[in-house]
C-alpha cells in the first residue's frame, strides 16, 4: 500500500506538506487525527461517522487522504455537498490549492443537476423562432447570447445576471421532460453529456445531495460507478434523503405537460398537437382523438385534485402539508379520490398515453417525433408517480402520505417511506467501500446513536464495519463565549410570549446597536417581530436586515458585513448556512428551541416509525432532531480563534425542563448563565 497513512501524515502534520506551502495554513492535531481516520477508512474497507467542531479544518482533512487515495489506486472518490457554497468552496478554492501543494494536476470534476446546464436544443430552438417568446423572456435571452456562444461549461453560475432575468433561466435548462435524448442532433454540444463524460475521466467527483439521491433514485444510473463516497453537512442528509426519495404527483406539474399537449379555451385551440395538425394533415383524424383524450385528462385532473380539498381543515390563507391518517383513508372524500383515479383517470391516461405513442412511431425520422417522445416521457413518469402513491404506498403502513396545499387547496399529493434507510441501503451503502460522513453537528451528547440509527447504518454498527470519531472545536469557548437564558420569559406556548420577544429584542438592540443575529423557527413569527421592530430600529438608526423581505440570502450578508449597526433576522437557512467570522457578529439570540412542526411531514415520518417500533418518538426523534439544530444555530456565533460573542437564548424550557440537559449538553459552550431581562443590558456589555 505505498504508505498511504505515512504520505497522508506527512501532508497534514506540524511541519508538514501544508503547513510549508500553503499560506495561512495551521496545523491542529484533531485535523490531523481525522485526516488519519479518513485514510484508515479508506485502507480498511469500513464506515465512518465523524463529527469535527467548527475550527478543525474538515474539508483538507478528507480531501488530502481521498486525492492520495485516489492517485494511488485509481479509484474514484465522490464527494457530496449539502450546500452549493460548499461545493463551490471545494471546487474553486481548496482542490486549486491542493493542486499547487500536491504538485500534480489533479483530475477532478463538479457534478451538477441538469437545470444547472443550458440545454442546445431548447437554446437553438429558440434562436431560429420555434418558440414565441414573452417581453420579458426576451430581454433574457438577449442577456445570455453572447455567453451561450462561447462558455464551455454551460452552467448556469457563470452568468451573472439578476434575479428579474434569472427567472426565465428554465427557457433554455437542460430538463428531462424536453430532452430529445439519442434523437437530439446537439449530443456532440450537450453541456451535460459533457459533465457526464468528464465523470468517467476523474478522480475526484464533487457532488452535491440532491444529485447522489437522484442516482440513487433512478438506479444510479446518472454518475458513474464509485465504492469510496465522502458525505459532507452529513447532518442535514437524513432529511434530504426523506425529501428527494418522496414521490410527489402534481397538480401543477400534471397540468403544464399537459397543456404543452394541447389547451383549448373560449377563443382558441393552442399546444403541440395543434402544431402538428397544422403540419401532418393526414394525422388529423389521430390527434383529434388525442387532443379530445388530453382534454378530459385535464378535466380529470382538477377532479381528483377538487375531490383532495374536501378532506382539508383549514382556509385559503395557509400554506400546509395534510397527513393522511389512517382515518382520512376510510372517509367518504378520500374514497372520491380513490375512485376518480382507479375509474377515470388513470383509464385515460393509459389510452392517451398509447395515442400519443402511434402519432410518435407516425412522425418517426422527423424531429417532431422527438419532442412528443419528450412530452410522453414526462406524461409517463407522471402517471407511474400517481400509481406508486394512490394505488401502492397509500396501503402501506411504512410509508406516508400527505398533501401538499397551498392558500388552503390541495396542489400535490405525495408519499415517502417512513424509514428512508432500506433504500439508501440496497442503492448506495451496499454498493460501498468505504463511506466517511462528516459534519460540525452530528453527536448529541457526544453519541452518534441517533444519527447511525437515522441513516439506515445500524446494521453496519451491529457488524463492527461502522467507526466514530468526534473532534471537538479546538476554539476556546471559555474564553470566547457565553450563554445567556433570560430566565423571566413567559413559556413559549404562551400568548403573551411573543410580546415580550418584542420588548426583549428591542432592548439588546439598543444596547448592542448592531452585530446581532436573531433566529426564529418560525417564518409567521419572525415577520409579526420584524413589522413591530422596524420602526423601532428606523428611529435609532439600525439596519434591520429580514430574510424573505430586505433581499436574498447572499445580499443580506453582505449588507449586514458591511454595516456595523444592522440586525439580522432569519429562519431556516440562517440557522446553518451562514458564515459570519470576526467582529462581524456578537451576539446570537435564539428565540425559541428549534422543534420541528409536528405537522411537517418529515416529523410526522419519524413519529410513525418509532411508534411502529414501540419507542418513543420525543426522545429518539424531536428531542435529538432540535438538539442538533441548536447547536448548529449556537455554531454560527464562534468561527475562528479570534471571534469572541454571546447567546442570549429567549425560551426557558432550556433551564426549566428536564430535557433542557441534552440541548446544554450537546454545545461547546459552557458558560451558561440564567438572568432576569433587567440584568441582560449589563452583563452583555461586561461580556462584550
Ligand atoms: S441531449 Fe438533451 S439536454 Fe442535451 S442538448 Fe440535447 S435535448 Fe438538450
Amino acid at each position: 500500500m505505498n504508505n498511504y497513512l505515512g504520505l497522508v501524515q506527512g501532508f497534514m502534520e506540524s511541519g508538514g506538506k501544508m503547513e510549508q506551502c500553503l499560506e495561512g495554513f495551521i496545523h491542529r492535531d484533531e485535523q490531523l487525527r481525522f485526516a488519519k481516520a479518513v485514510a484508515r477508512t479508506f485502507e480498511n474497507d469500513t464506515f465512518l461517522a465523524a463529527e469535527a467542531g467548527t475550527g478543525v479544518g474538515k474539508t483538507y482533512a478528507y480531501l488530502v487522504p481521498a486525492l492520495i487515495w485516489a492517485k494511488q489506486n485509481q479509484d474514484k472518490v465522490v464527494i457530496s455537498t449539502k450546500t452549493k457554497a460548499l461545493q463551490q468552496q471545494i471546487i474553486d478554492s481548496d482542490l486549486p490549492e491542493l493542486e499547487r501543494v500536491m504538485g500534480y494536476a489533479l483530475k477532478y470534476t463538479e457534478a451538477k443537476g441538469r437545470d444547472n446546464y443550458v440545454c442546445w436544443h431548447k437554446y437553438q430552438n429558440i434562436l431560429a423562432g420555434k418558440k414565441r417568446l414573452e417581453p420579458g423572456e426576451t430581454d433574457f435571452v438577449e442577456a445570455i447570447l453572447s455567453w451561450a456562444e462561447v462558455t464551455k461549461s454551460g452552467d448556469r453560475k457563470e452568468l451573472a445576471l439578476k434575479q428579474d432575468l434569472m427567472q426565465y433561466w428554465g427557457l433554455i435548462a437542460a430538463d428531462r421532460n424536453n430532452c430529445q435524448r439519442e434523437m437530439c442532433s446537439y449530443r456532440d454540444k450537450c453541456f451535460r453529456l459533457k459533465m457526464i463524460k468528464s465523470m468517467n475521466k476523474a478522480d475526484l467527483i464533487i457532488t452535491n445531495h440532491a444529485l447522489l439521491l437522484s442516482d440513487v433514485l433512478v438506479d444510479n444510473s446518472i454518475l458513474p460507478e464509485f465504492q469510496y463516497l465522502i458525505i459532507d453537512e452529513a447532518h442535514t442528509f437524513t432529511r434530504e434523503s426523506f425529501e428527494r426519495l418522496a414521490h410527489r404527483f402534481s397538480l401543477y406539474d400534471t397540468l403544464n405537460v399537459l397543456e404543452v399537449l394541447y389547451v383549448k379555451d373560449k377563443r382558441s385551440k393552442k399546444g403541440y398537437l395543434f402544431h402538428l395538425r397544422s403540419s401532418y394533415a393526414h394525422l388529423s383524424a389521430m390527434i383529434d382523438e388525442t387532443g379530445m383524450l388530453v382534454d378530459k385528462a385535464i378535466k380529470l385532473t382538477r377532479k381528483m385534485f377538487d375531490a383532495m380539498c374536501k378532506g382539508l381543515k383549514y382556509g385559503d390563507e395557509f400554506n400546509f402539508s395534510h397527513i393522511l391518517s389512517p382515518g382520512d383513508k376510510k372517509r367518504e372524500w378520500f374514497a372520491d379520490v380513490h375512485e376518480i383515479y382507479r375509474r377515470e383517470w388513470k383509464p385515460n391516461i393509459d389510452l392517451l398515453l398509447n395515442k400519443l405513442r402511434d402519432i410518435t412511431m407516425e412522425l418517426e425520422g422527423q424531429a417532431e417525433g422527438g419532442d412528443l417522445m419528450g412530452i410522453t416521457n414526462a406524461l409517463q413518469e407522471i402517471d407511474d408517480t400517481a400509481f406508486s402513491i394512490l394505488a401502492e404506498e397509500i396501503h402501506f403502513d411504512e410509508s406516508i402520505t400527505w398533501l401538499d396545499c397551498l392558500k388552503g387547496k390541495a396542489v400535490a399529493i405525495c408519499s415517502a417511506a417512513v424509514h428512508s434507510g432500506d433504500k439508501l441501503n440496497q442503492q448506495l451503502y451496499q454498493k460501498l467501500k468505504a463511506l466517511v460522513l462528516v459534519s460540525a453537528t452530528l453527536a448529541i451528547e457526544d453519541s452518534f446513536d441517533h444519527f447511525i440509527d437515522r441513516n439506515g447504518l445500524s446494521e453496519y454498527a451491529k457488524e463492527g464495519k461502522m467507526e466514530t470519531l468526534l473532534e471537538h472545536s479546538p476554539f476556546d469557548y471559555q474564553k470566547q463565549a457565553c450563554l445567556y437564558v433570560v430566565r423571566d420569559m413567559p413559556d413559549p406556548s404562551s400568548q403573551v410570549f411573543n410580546r415580550e420577544v418584542n420588548q426583549v429584542l428591542a432592548d439588546i438592540f439598543l444596547s448592542q446597536g448592531g452585530q446581532t443575529m436573531v433566529l426564529f423557527t418560525s417564518k409567521k413569527h419572525m415577520q409579526e417581530a420584524a413589522a413591530e421592530l422596524r420602526p423601532f430600529c428606523k428611529k435609532h438608526k439600525l439596519k434591520l436586515l429580514v430574510q424573505h423581505e430586505d433581499g436574498e440570502f447572499a445580499s443580506l450578508v453582505e449588507e449586514f458585513k458591511g454595516h456595523g449597526n444592522s440586525i439580522l433576522m432569519g429562519v431556516e437557512t440562517f440557522w446553518e448556512g451562514i458564515d459570519l467570522k470576526g467582529e462581524v457578529l456578537k451576539c446570537l439570540v435564539i428565540v425559541k428551541l428549534p422543534f420541528r412542526s409536528p405537522s411537517d411531514p418529515y416529523c410526522s415520518a419519524w413519529d410513525r416509525y418509532y411508534k411502529m417500533q414501540g419507542k418513543n418518538s420525543f426522545a429518539n426523534f424531536m428531542l435529538p432532531d432540535a438538539a442538533v439544530r441548536f447547536k448548529q444555530g449556537v455554531g454560527r456565533l464562534i468561527r475562528s480563534e479570534r471571534d469572541r460573542g454571546a447567546v442570549v437564548v429567549l425560551d426557558t424550557r432550556l433551564i426549566n425542563r428536564n430535557y433542557g440537559a441534552v440541548f446544554k449538553n450537546s454545545i461547546p459552550i459552557k458558560n451558561l448563565i440564567s438572568l432576569p431581562r433587567t440584568e441582560l443590558k449589563v452583563q452583555l456589555e461586561q461580556w462584550l
